[in-house]
């Protein structure tokens, strides 16, 4: 069963109020708040209300007014955070870890919104 949906994850806690969080954005079906060990200076979480686990579940599971609404919550957090690109520099990161493989720590479907600084190449490779 690759989609089953814990519903004691701490994402999930967070949505029911029972774990507080510094909220940056609250839409119909998504919620944005900081990473509690933030990796840049600004570090966004994005997350649908819905119960989904990975990027692939959402996709396929969610509704067309909640995969929108996602997406249009992601781009609202980067433009409120100032890291759209521009003549001053600027610019994010966008990451969604799911699985063993990418190591998911949360099992709630979380989008990253990273940047406030220069952040490196993508991935150390060795082949
Ligand atoms: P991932 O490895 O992609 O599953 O990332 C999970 C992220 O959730 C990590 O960056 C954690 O720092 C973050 N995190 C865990 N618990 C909390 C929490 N209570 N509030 C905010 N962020 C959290």
């Amino acid at each position: 069963m690759p989609y089953a949906y814990d519903r004691d994850n701490i994402f999930a806690r967070i949505l029911r109020g029972e774990i507080s969080c510094t909220r940056i954005l609250e839409t119909e079906h998504s919620l944005a708040f900081r990473d509690i060990r933030p990796q840049a200076p600004e570090h966004v979480l994005v997350i649908p209300k819905g119960p989904y686990v990975t990027f692939d579940h959402f996709t396929a599971a969610a509704s067309d007014a909640e995969i929108a609404d996602f997406a249009r919550a992601i781009g609202r957090v980067c433009a409120m955070q100032g890291l759209a690109p521009g003549a001053a520099g600027g610019g994010y990161r966008l990451i969604a870890n799911a699985g063993e493989a990418g190591i998911q720590e949360v099992q709630h479907l979380h989008v990253h919104v990273l940047g406030g600084r220069v952040l490196g190449r993508m991935l150390p490779y060795a082949g």
